[in-house]
Parts: C-alpha cells; sequence; structure tokens
C-alpha cells in the first residue's frame, strides 16, 4: 500500500496562484478575479467558493465583513462584476452600453459604507468595525462610476500581452502605459521582440 507521502508526491500539484491588484482601481481589480489566457467566458473565475471572496476583500483592504459571505452572495458579487466588466469593454471597443449594467451598477452604488467617526479625543478617525457584503459591493460599484465617468475614462486599456486579461487604468502622465505590470507581462513582450529581432537577424544572415 502506499504510504501517504507517496500518495502526496503523486496527486497533480495545483498552480499556485494569488488575486491581481494591477488595475490602479478597485473596480477592475475586482474584474480581474477572472484570469488567465483565455477572455471570459473561458477565462479561470478565482471567486470559485464564497471564502475565496471573503480574502478577496481582505486582500483588497476593504473593511471586514460582520458575516461570512454566502453562496448566494457570491453569485450577486460575481454578477455586479461581470456587469462592470461589461462597460468597462465597451469602453475599449466603443460599442453600446447595455441599460441593465448601468442600472445594476447604479442600484449596487446606493449601498455606502458607513463613514469614518471622530474619535473622543477630537483629532482621530475611526474606521466602520464591520460592514455588510451589499456596504462593499457599494464601494466596488461607486469605483466603477468614478473610473467610467471621471478624468480617466478614455484612458481603461487591456494589458498589451496578448497571455494576459487584464483590464487597468493608465494613470500615467504621458498616457502610454501598455501593461498592467512591467513583471512580467512587460518582461515577456520585450523577451518575445528580443527573440523575433534575433530570429530575423538569423534569417538575413542564412
Ligand atoms: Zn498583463
Amino acid at each position: 500500500m502506499a504510504d501517504e507521502t507517496s500518495a502526496k508526491h503523486r496527486a497533480p500539484r495545483r498552480r499556485d496562484w494569488r488575486f491581481l491588484f494591477r488595475s490602479d482601481s478597485l473596480a477592475l481589480n475586482f474584474t480581474a478575479t477572472v484570469a488567465g489566457p483565455r477572455p471570459r467566458p473561458d477565462g479561470k473565475d478565482r471567486l470559485s467558493e464564497p471564502a475565496l471572496l471573503d480574502r478577496w476583500f481582505c486582500e483588497a483592504q476593504l473593511p471586514p465583513l460582520a458575516h461570512e459571505v454566502s453562496e448566494r452572495g457570491l453569485e450577486k458579487a460575481k454578477a455586479l462584476r461581470e456587469s462592470i466588466f461589461r462597460v468597462a469593454v465597451s469602453g475599449l471597443k466603443t460599442t453600446t452600453v447595455s441599460p441593465d449594467d448601468v442600472e445594476h451598477i447604479n442600484s449596487a452604488a446606493r449601498a455606502g459604507v458607513a463613514p469614518l467617526r471622530l474619535g473622543p479625543d477630537g483629532q482621530s478617525a475611526i474606521p466602520p468595525d464591520e460592514s455588510t457584503l451589499d456596504e462593499l459591493l457599494g464601494l466596488i460599484a461607486r469605483d466603477a462610476i468614478d473610473v467610467f465617468s471621471g478624468p480617466y475614462r478614455d484612458r481603461i486599456r487591456k494589458c498589451g500581452s496578448p497571455k494576459c486579461q487584464v483590464l487597468f487604468v493608465d494613470r500615467s502622465r504621458a498616457g502610454n502605459r501598455r501593461w498592467c505590470a512591467m513583471s512580467p507581462c512587460g518582461d515577456q513582450a520585450s523577451a518575445r521582440a528580443y527573440r523575433k529581432r534575433k530570429k530575423a537577424t538569423v534569417q538575413e544572415q542564412l
């Protein structure tokens, strides 16, 4: 009988992954929870269970949730995420925005996180203790409205890497950001361009 160690050894190793926060926008970071080289609907949905949405909120440094996320809550969050994604992509492709998606984002944006309170010393700010799922989704929806309607609305871009589907807001002064991140996307593109140039040089010499 195989011992536990060898069984573990034979088990397929899950590829290590982490949530991506490269978009310079809370709302677009949320859309990046569908990852991988292929676009939706074939991308890998990282929010495969409610606990992972909890983890995303935590990594996004949002206020802690009062209750664990339910399956229904997860579906609600994903529905908002896809509405935000579709509106963002419609801007890239200059296609018509769905009124349902706009209403969905506006409706979610109505729930806001409780504001900061002034501490008893009159100088410190006290953040809200805990938030509901709707309140956190409201923060994401309001960020989407800020991005879609604000000065950077024409600076929403898709990462230039063909292997990366991340959308980001180009807040660079020159407005010429091409990658969600230099590492790995920009570096891989530089390496590909180098290999291509080298191959062309070799062929010229033959
Ligand atoms: Zn990228």
